[in-house]
Parts: structure tokens; sequence; C-alpha cells
């Protein structure tokens, strides 16, 4: 939504996106950006920061508005991430919370769950996390050792969890652990908890030390003999998390790729006006074969990828983007997007190498979108699969 209107934007919904998209851009421009070095800092954003963009609308705004949502549809998860995107407003876990937590419940939860849970994290009284990964496994989640044992009413949960985006302010967490340890993915369930710092069982760990996206927190969560109610499995039996994964999992991949295309996208635009305003040798940057050269290859590049990208989003708003399409578009536009941002960082010469510069930001916060959602050997896993 930098300029033109994405093909995906339905004729009906125009006005109203490009609402959503004034208010998104306002909020993080004014609320959230001004206040990332001090996030950065601290190591995570401010917490009442979620209860504004609730306020606003800005949560969940793709949920029905039974549940407290928006009542829109991907398009507008897709306009709201632009604009924190261009913003540079990373601090916020908004893309886990509204695009990856809310969905789960939404898409799995009973009755009861949506009406307790989903209308609190619309408001953004709850913020959400998702706990996959642990210490010694990400990418091979069958292989995920947290238990959630049942006794009774309740379940017994115990493992840790790390690299959790958003763990330093979360309220509410999915968590993958296994029901049923001697089984590998028919093993694995979903099962959500409410926490704080004074959860039994429940303890969080150090905000992790990144090379970059450093106003985000990302921590590790332990879980020691924690109880929740049996009746917090999301699906009615045990043993469906993984295949619930695998059917949520190309959203959050449509996210990291878009996120890959605006980040392009900006690179772009930034250097072209850096290199018009810079000078050497007697004339702008911009003027140098080379540079000139480098700038039409990676809006080359930006251009294809939106258009890529564009047709992704398209396919999953009419729900038919499928796992390898999505994976495509993960891993690719990430791979173009960590490329065109260190071709870019290179025509600022030294200053793009100073954190003060965005370009900087942009590189060093680009490197993990290969390895989260899922990393890119993985991506290429399933797109090989499909073949
Ligand atoms: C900033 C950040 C935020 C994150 N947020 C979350 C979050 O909110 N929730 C969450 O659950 N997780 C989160 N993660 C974890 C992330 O999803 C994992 O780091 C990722 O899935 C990779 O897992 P791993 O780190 O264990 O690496 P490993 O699985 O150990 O992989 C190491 C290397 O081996 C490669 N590899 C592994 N298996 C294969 C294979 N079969 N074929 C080829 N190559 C392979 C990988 O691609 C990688 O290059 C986050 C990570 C980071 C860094």
């Amino acid at each position: 939504m930098a300029g033109q209107t994405p093909p995906w934007v339905e004729e009906r919904l125009a006005d109203e996106l490009a609402a959503v998209r004034d208010l998104a851009r306002a909020f993080f421009t004014k609320e959230v950006a001004p206040h990332e070095e001090r996030f950065a800092k601290q190591g995570y954003p401010d917490r009442e920061l979620y209860r504004k963009a609730g306020e606003l609308g800005l949560l969940c705004a793709s949920l029905p508005e039974e549940y407290g949502g928006g009542g829109g549809t991907f398009a507008h998860e897709a306009v709201i991430a632009t604009e924190q995107v261009r913003a540079g407003a990373g601090s916020m876990s908004c893309g886990v919370h509204s695009g990856i937590v809310a969905p789960y419940i939404h898409a799995y939860g009973s009755e009861r769950h949506k009406r307790e849970w989903l209308p609190r994290m619309a408001s953004g009284e709850l913020m959400g996390s998702i706990a996959m990964s642990e210490p010694a496994t990400g990418s091979d989640l069958q292989n995920i050792t947290t238990k959630a044992i049942r006794d009774g009413d309740e379940y017994v949960i115990t493992g840790v969890k790390t690299f959790i985006s958003g763990g330093h302010n979360c309220d509410l967490v999915i968590i993958a652990a296994k029901t049923d340890p001697e089984q590998q993915a028919a093993g694995v369930s979903l099962i959500v908890a409410e926490v704080s710092d004074g959860t039994p069982g429940f303890q969080r760990g150090r905000i992790l030390e990144k090379i970059g996206q450093k106003s985000a927190d990302t921590t590790e969560l332990f879980f020691d003999e924690m109880r929740v109610p049996a009746s917090n499995l999301l699906g009615d039996v045990e043993g469906r998390g993984f295949v619930q994964l695998m059917q949520q999992l190309p959203q959050e991949r449509l996210l990291a790729a878009l996120v890959a295309v605006v980040v392009m996208e900006l690179a772009v635009e930034q250097t072209t006006k850096y290199t018009k305003d810079r000078h050497a040798f007697g004339k702008p940057l911009f003027a140098l074969q080379n540079t000139r050269f480098e700038l039409a290859e990676c809006a080359t590049i930006a251009r294809v990828s939106r258009v890529f990208l564009d047709d992704c989003i398209a396919k999953h708003l009419r729900g038919e983007l499928d796992v390898a399409t999505a994976a495509m578009a993960k891993y690719w536009l990430t791979d173009r997007q960590c490329e065109v941002v260190d071709r870019c960082l290179q025509l600022f010469g030294g200053y793009g190498y100073m954190i003060e510069y965005p370009i900087a930001r942009m590189y060093t916060d680009s490197r993990v979108q290969k390895i989260y959602a899922g990393s890119n050997e993985i991506m290429k896993e399933l797109v090989a699969r499909s073949l």
C-alpha cells in the first residue's frame, strides 16, 4: 500500500482499508516509532501500547465482530503490518498476536475459548504469544519434549521454550506440548494458558540479546508443572497440534513474506533518496553508473517480488494459498530481502554501517527473516515435497 492500491483490495473494501491504513500509519508513526530507541535499550515495547492499539481497532482486525474483532479479512492484517514496517515500529508483536495467535483460537477453539479470549485479545487486555521452539529443537517440531500430562481436569505442563516473540509482555500463550510423549507428530497438542508473573509453575526467562530487532522482546519461557484446565486444549481431541500448525503456518509465512517486500521497497526508496542527495567526485552518487545499475536491479527485484506477494495474498484471501506456495514466498522473498538490503546498504558507504541510519537497522533486522517462521531450508523441503 506504499503508492497505488494493491490488486487484492476489493473495491467494496477500498475506503475501509484506506481508513485502516491511515489509522495504522498515524499510530505506528506517532505512538510507537519515536520510542523504538528506548524500547531497544529496555528490550521490549511498553505493554500499554497493546491497549492503545486495541482501542484503535488495530488488533485482531480480521476477527469477526462478535468476538470483539474488526470484522475484516487478512487484507486488514496486511495493511496494518505494512504500515508497521514502513513506520519502523517493529517492537510490537502485532503480527504474532493478530495474525497467528488469534487465528489459532478462532480456527480451533471452542465457543467458550473464543468468547473468553478473543475479545480480550482484540482490546489489548491480553497479549498473545505462541511457544513452539525449544532449546533442543526448532525445525523438528515433532521432537519437542515439553509435556502436557492429563491429571483429572487439568494438564500439568513441564518444559522449556525459547525464542518466543512477545515473551516478556505476553499474558496468553499457545503452548505446543506432547500430550502423548511416546508419539512424535501424533503426540503434539496445542494448549492455551493465561500467564502472569504470579502463575505457579510459570517463569519468563531473560530477554534474549539479538543482533537485530532489538526493540522486540524475545524470551525463554519455563513451565514447571504448571497446571492448566484440560478444557484449554485447542480442538476436540488430543494429538491434533501438528496438523493445526501445518494448517496455520502458511499465514505466518505469508506475513514474513509481506514484511520482506515492504522492507525491500523501503530500502530502494531510501537509498534512491540518499544517493541523489550525497555527492562524490563532483556529482550525486546517483549519477554513477554503478549506483544506477544497482538501484535499477534492486527496484526490479522489489517489483517482481511485489507481484508474487500480491498474488499470494489474493490466493490466501480466496482460501487457495497452498503450503508449497506459501513456502516459496517465504523463502524466496526473505532471501531477496536480505540481498536487496545488503546491496542498498553498500550504497550508503560508512553511514550504512551506523545504527542511527534506518538502512543499518533494516540490515540487522532482516537477517532473522530467513530463520524464523520455518527456516528457508525447511521451506525448500516443503516446496520439494510438492513437486
Ligand atoms: C527473533 C526470533 C523470534 C522467534 N519467534 C518465535 C516464536 O514466537 N515462537 C516460536 O515457537 N519460535 C520462534 N522462533 C524460533 C524459530 O522459529 C526457530 O529458530 C526456527 O524454526 C529454527 O529452529 P532452530 O533455531 O532450532 O534451528 P535448527 O532447527 O536447529 O536448525 C539449524 C539449521 O539447520 C537447518 N535444518 C534443520 N532441519 C533441516 C532439514 N530437514 N533440512 C535442511 N536443513 C535443516 C535449519 O534450516 C538451520 O539452518 C523465533 C526465532 C527468532 C530468532
